[in-house]
């Protein structure tokens, strides 16, 4: 197979973007950029460190001391202006996505229209963020709430979908009127730059839109900021709990949108089909390297042995290879760490009794060049075992039998994750009786087709707290202020 290296003419200045400038070099040096499909280096990119947190930190909170009196509409112009040019990048800001991480190019000619589509959604709320008037008692008064921005948003992103994840937080951020420093990961750090460089062309002033790629040095300085108003992170609960306790140092406020194993519970009635096609589409596209992904599948008894005979099928069939090219499905993974991470896993569920019924090796041939895993499947999961309970974060689809709806339910929710979930029925009332029941802040019945941009996305227990999109994912950038006036003059003494 070819594998295709990445067009290196594409990327953006490598350099931090702070204020209107570029930073070519920092206190704490660069990290070699790796394209996973190939393994080769695509540039050196320069991490911020406290030294430049700062001066990121001070552009945007300069840039809001004007930015916060700037009124909606011109706001929101700015907002639909990012979105056209957007579009008008998109074949350029798909290919990012690709060498930043390896994302097949199908999936990653998605991104530009999702990210447009945030800008514009949220765009929108601009100028319908009011307060309300509050009744008072037992002396009448003019008792009104005031919706603000928080001021400076730190926001930390992920590597597996930095452009999509960094359109989910940043548009409402925005929106809700608050200047952001955006830490990309260090993994990743293409596509979000170059959105700066678009904002800047919208017409955004220098300093609302910072963004500075860093590893944790940069983003716990980032997090320890005090001049920084509100922190949001999307990764890992282990990464959040080491932000968690940075941010307590000035008991900043933290929405956090962290990892999922993720239930696709098949009863017999479902469309089996529909169920295991999008099972094996989340296997493929990112690697299963995404946060929703219901790749732990709950099937029925009676269909238990057609649902793993199905997957194990139509994983064979995935097309896996060169990122680069229209027809690929599937790609590589982040890094070859990664890679070693997720064998290691099916080392030990195989370890502890799960049978091996497709995969479970690395890239062969010319993939090896790069950081692949084969499409790989479990069946016979024991509840409780590693497999059921913790995140792969990579291509591994899980599958446990169960013989009822309660049983199905307690499988479901046993886990400390409570992000999404899927059931597959045809029965109305089950659906929503075992949607009730569920631990998740998602759930969708009978089909996934994206997450709706006005609808509030975020996770229960420990997948975070705190919502993204809709109108709640813009409150999640506001804070409420409460002024009062009496309508009768003061008593005198
Ligand atoms: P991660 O927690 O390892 O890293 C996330 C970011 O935090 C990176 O940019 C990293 O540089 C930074 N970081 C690491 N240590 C830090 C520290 N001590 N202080 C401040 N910043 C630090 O997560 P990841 O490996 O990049 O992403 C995978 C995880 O993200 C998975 O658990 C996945 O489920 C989750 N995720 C969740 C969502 C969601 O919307 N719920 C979306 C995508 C990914």
């Amino acid at each position: 197979m070819t594998l295709t290296s990445p067009p290196l003419e594409r990327l953006p200045k490598a350099g931090l973007l702070i204020g209107s400038d570029r930073v070519l070099s920092s206190s704490v040096g660069s990290i070699d950029h790796v394209y996973p499909g190939t393994g080769e280096v695509t540039g050196s990119v320069p991490l911020a460190g406290p030294a430049e947190i700062d001066q990121a930190v001070a552009a945007a909170r300069s840039a809001f001391a004007e930015w916060r009196v700037v009124a909606p509409n011109v706001r929101r112009r700015a907002m639909l202006r990012l979105a056209a040019l957007v579009r008008e990048h998109a074949e350029e800001l798909s290919e990012l996505c690709i060498i930043e991480n390896g994302t097949p190019r199908p999936f990653a000619d998605s991104y530009p229209e999702l990210v447009a589509d945030l800008l514009e959604y949220n765009a929108g709320w601009t100028d319908k963020i009011g307060g309300e008037v509050v009744p008072t008692w037992p002396l009448r008064a003019l008792d009104y709430t005031v919706e603000e921005p928080y001021g400076v948003v730190g926001i930390l992103i992920p590597w597996n979908g930095p452009f999509g994840s960094a359109g989910m937080t940043m548009a409402p951020a925005l929106a809700a009127g608050n200047c952001v420093v955006v830490k990309p990961p260090e993994l990743a750090p293409w596509s979000v730059l170059r959105l700066g460089e678009l904002a800047l062309e919208a017409g955004f002033p220098p300093g609302v839109i910072n963004v500075v790629p860093a590893g944790p040095v940069g983003g716990e300085a980032l997090v320890r900021h005090r001049g920084v108003d509100y922190v949001h992170f999307t990764g890992s609960g282990v990464t959040a709990r080491h932000i968690l306790t940075a941010a307590a140092e000035t008991l900043k406020p933290v929405g956090l949108e962290l990892g999922g194993k993720s239930p696709r519970i098949i009863f017999p009635d479902a469309d089996l089909q529909g169920a295991v096609v999008e099972s094996i589409g989340n296997l493929a596209v990112l690697s299963g390297q995404g946060c929703i992904y219901g790749m732990r599948v709950l099937a029925h008894v009676d269909v238990y042995d057609q649902v793993v005979g199905m997957v194990q099928a139509f994983s064979g069939h995935i097309a896996l290879g060169d990122p680069f090219a229209p027809t690929t499905q599937m790609g590589p993974v982040i890094n070859t760490a990664a890679r070693d991470r997720i064998l290691g896993m099916v080392e030990r569920a195989q370890a502890e009794g799960a049978r091996l019924v497709a995969g479970g090796t690395p890239g062969e041939g010319d993939l090896a060049r790069g950081s692949f895993v084969a499409p790989t499947v479990f069946a016979d999961v024991a509840p409780g075992s590693e497999l059921a309970r913790e995140e792969v974060f990579g291509p591994v689809i899980a599958i446990t039998p169960f013989s009822d709806e309660e049983e199905a339910v307690r499988l479901a929710n046993d886990t400390d994750f409570g992000l999404a979930a899927y059931i597959w029925t045809n029965d109305l009332r089950r659906a929503h009786v075992v949607a009730d029941r569920l631990e998740a802040g998602n759930v969708w019945i009978n089909g996934f087709l994206g997450i709706p941009a006005g609808a509030p996305f975020g996770g229960h227990k420990q997948s975070g707290y705190g919502r993204l999109g809709g109108r709640e994912g813009v409150r999640e950038f506001t804070r409420t202020k409460n002024v009062y006036t009496p309508f009768d003059p003061l008593p005198s003494l």
